[in-house]
């Protein structure tokens, strides 16, 4: 029997778990939206520190692609995102 449920082997594993989160409104479509694959303590450590103490979201989830992470700050789709002119 652990505090874990039957689900979670270890600590580590419960941790690193990938979860779906939801994604703040955007502001061109005004829908929510979700960042898939997203792990657990990393989300967390996101969501709960201060800006200024926490990694930056690059270094935090490098796992993500570049519009995952966009969304996940500003909730904005990687499709509703205006493509600037070079
Ligand atoms: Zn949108």
């Amino acid at each position: 029997m652990t505090h874990w449920g039957n689900e979670y082997k270890t600590l580590e594993e419960y941790e690193n778990r990938e979860i779906s989160v939801e994604t703040t409104k955007c502001i061109f479509c005004g829908k929510t939206g979700r960042v898939e694959k997203v792990k657990r303590q990393d989300w967390i450590t996101l969501i709960w520190t201060p800006p200024r103490e926490r990694p930056s979201i690059q270094d935090l989830m490098p796992y993500l692609s570049i519009d995952e992470r966009e969304q996940i700050i500003s909730g904005i789709h990687p499709e509703c995102m205006p493509k600037e002119e070079e």
